[in-house]
């Protein structure tokens, strides 16, 4: 199945104030942060009118694919959302 057929069958819960995610602010980005448009598998990236790149969370499956492209040159800050929040898979 594709990764939006499964998404259909998990919840987010927000935590509000409290972003797993964050990008670091920048005037451009980098290529890294720029693929992520296209990479993420639940869309969370998006580029804003000044072709700056920004992360809403919410949907997001924690694949970590994000982190591993872009944490280490430091263009995003990742985190587990804390217990109870983020995304909650449900089987079957
Ligand atoms: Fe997207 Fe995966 Fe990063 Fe979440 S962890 S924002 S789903 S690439």
């Amino acid at each position: 199945a594709r990764v939006e057929d499964r998404l259909f069958y998990n919840r987010y819960l927000l935590d509000p104030g409290h972003p797993h995610i964050k990008v670091r602010p920048h005037t451009m980005p980098s290529s890294e942060l720029v693929s992520m448009l296209t990479t993420c598998p639940a869309h969370c990236y998006v580029a804003n009118d000044k072709h700056q790149i920004e992360v809403a969370v919410d949907g997001c499956i924690e694949c970590g694919t994000c982190r591993v492209i872009c944490e280490e040159r430091g263009d995003i800050e990742w985190s587990y959302p804390r217990g109870g929040y983020g995304v909650l898979f449900k089987f079957g």
